[in-house]
């Protein structure tokens, strides 16, 4: 008997652990060593978890182990809360915040709540692409609005009102911006907020990055600029706080929620479905929004990730034919290959090509639904002396590199 995936998958793809990744694994099990610059994942590239965070854990491990309650332990769901008055998200309470295991799994619940088949959402080209996957795992259509790369990677907002159809449900933002690294300011997102306001769509903010700015930016949450939409943030503990594997985010309602009660009645219904989300690193979120703010000793200067980001970026722009606009956030870059320069008519075949010769792992950047096979993302986790080293490989491959 043949076991078929479901017709469910046909559109859902996640190229950043893709067939890259799975090459990758090939040549390791051969004894080659990779350097992997596609996940976003602090800690293989030596960044702790803070330690306060740990101990909190620790200490509440032993009382942890019973189902907790499905939205998330009280605790956590106040300190989200307060961070958000901070952020001058007012009118956001308890029962406004959901936990989950890391957003991933929240962004999958928010969309299965709300779509029907055939159902569109806009979203960002380039993308986190984990948005589009779930769109489409969802029975939504991923209906893509371009961020232009001559504008510091800023949404194109006329191109955002002429994608919307009567068939669009809700906007996704990604600020700071994975893969790109632009951070937005206050009007870019009163302007994209206009759109969603004339059309009725609910937002999706997904603010994972909003600690990780560089050069004195600033991070406004769509919520604060536009509190008459009905908004859904997501963030968590996983870039920030250097715990990704503690698979811990949340989501916070905000903006009028009475014409929502039934979108609002599906997502607990989901919340109930999962359960509860991971109860013992729960504990740390508390501490972690409350607590000592150890990124900013890594983004400030003299800081480790600043000092990635400018090497990654200055060293990227002197490869002949490469050009990276300079991210004001988050953890990546995402660099143009010039195709008058260097022409690439596939670029997971250049990205599997580039693993093979120089033993490195870069995503291509269509994985990340870009549309021209010209770009590719790094991640600039690794220190400046690795950094180097790889986009040192990446110039030296390029310089001999043609695709036929
Ligand atoms: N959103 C964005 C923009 C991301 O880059 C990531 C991870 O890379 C996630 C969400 C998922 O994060 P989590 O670890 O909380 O599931």
């Amino acid at each position: 008997m043949q076991v078929t995936q479901s017709a469910k998958l046909a559109n859902v793809c996640y190229d950043i652990r893709g067939p890259v990744m799975a090459a990758a694994k090939q040549m390791e099990a051969e004894g080659h060593h990779i350097l992997k610059l596609n996940i976003g994942n602090p800690a293989p590239f030596g960044f702790e978890a803070p330690e306060e965070i740990l101990q909190d854990v620790i200490l509440n491990l032993p009382s942890a182990h019973g189902y907790g309650d499905s939205k998330g332990l009280l605790s956590a769901r106040r300190a989200v809360v307060q961070y958000y008055q901070q952020k001058q998200v007012y009118g956001v309470d308890i029962e406004d915040v959901y936990l989950g295991n890391g957003v991933s799994e929240l962004i999958v619940m928010a969309l299965q709540a709300l779509l029907d088949n055939g159902d569109e959402v806009l979203i960002p080209s380039p993308d986190y692409p984990l948005w589009t996957a779930s769109v489409s795992l969802c029975g939504g259509r991923a209906v893509h609005y371009i961020c232009d790369e001559t504008n510091d990677w800023m949404p194109d907002v006329d191109d955002i009102a002429a994608k919307v159809t009567p068939r669009t449900k809700a906007i996704v933002i990604i600020n700071p911006n994975n893969p790109t690294g632009a951070v937005y300011s206050r009007e870019m997102i009163e302007r994209i907020a206009e759109v969603a306001r004339r059309h009725n769509l609910l937002v999706f903010s997904d603010e994972i990055y909003d600690k990780i700015l560089y050069d004195d930016t600033k991070h406004v949450s769509t919520s604060a600029v536009a509190p008459d939409l009905f908004t859904l943030t997501f963030n968590g503990l996983s870039k920030a706080y250097r715990v990704a594997g503690f698979r811990t985010g949340w989501l916070v309602l905000s903006g009028p929620k009475q014409h929502a009660s039934s979108y609002i009645e599906g997502l607990d219904i989901l919340a109930n479905m999962r359960l509860c989300p991971n109860v013992p690193t729960q504990h740390a979120v508390q501490t972690a929004l409350g607590g000592y703010q150890s990124i900013n000793d890594l983004i400030l200067p003299g800081g480790r990730l600043l000092a990635q980001r400018d090497t990654a970026w200055r060293m990227l722009n002197d490869i002949p034919g490469v050009s990276c606009t300079k991210p004001q956030g988050a953890l990546y870059m995402f660099p143009r290959i010039d195709p008058e320069v260097h022409p690439i008519k596939d670029d997971l075949q250049f990205a599997l090509d580039l693993l093979r010769k120089e033993k490195l792992m870069v995503v291509q950047g269509t994985g990340f639904n870009w549309h021209n096979p010209d770009h590719f993302r790094i991640v600039t986790l690794p220190r400046v002396a690795d950094l180097e080293d790889a986009i040192g490989r990446i110039g030296r491959f390029l310089s001999t590199y043609r695709q036929v």
